[in-house]
């Protein structure tokens, strides 16, 4: 079985697991979160969902991503001022936007390890890693700011 299929098999058997219906539209979701590149919006989810199984509506889809975040199959992040977008739980990383271009680069989480601890330690705050993105300016950005003094 490929890596898709095995993703594909523990979404099932959680969805499964927690008593839940699977109905076609919920595989649907679930075979194009896992087929997805990056980070798609519920309207690019609903798009894709639809090339493969025209009657589904978009309410439809954003219940069934609201029952997966339940079920943590899912997380959205906010990369900046649109739409929040998806992706599988197993892949979260945290999320660097860059506030001139709107480049969004992923991280592991572990970078986020040391304030993690220091806000625990400090105001007894624990930090959520991949929900909003770290905004800057990318390294290309900064160089093109540069050449402009
Ligand atoms: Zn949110
Ligand atoms: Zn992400
Ligand atoms: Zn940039």
């Amino acid at each position: 079985m490929d890596e898709h299929g095995e993703d594909l098999e523990v979404i099932v058997s959680t969805i499964r697991g927690a008593g839940k219906r699977l109905t076609t539209a919920k595989r649907t979701v679930a075979e194009v979160l896992v087929a997805a590149p990056g980070h798609l919006t519920a309207d690019e989810l609903t798009r894709a969902v639809q090339d493969r199984q025209p009657d589904v509506s978009p309410s439809t889809v954003y219940r069934i991503l609201e029952e997966f975040e339940e079920l943590s199959i899912v997380v959205h992040a906010h990369l900046d001022q649109h739409a929040a977008v998806y992706h599988l739980a197993g892949t979260v990383h945290g999320h660097l936007t860059c506030e001139e271009c709107g480049a969004t680069f992923e991280i592991p989480a572990s970078h986020f390890d040391a304030l993690d601890k220091d806000l625990q330690r400090t105001f007894g705050f624990a930090l959520n890693r991949h929900h909003t993105a770290i905004t800057g300016a990318c390294a290309r950005c900064q160089s093109l700011r540069r050449q402009r003094h």
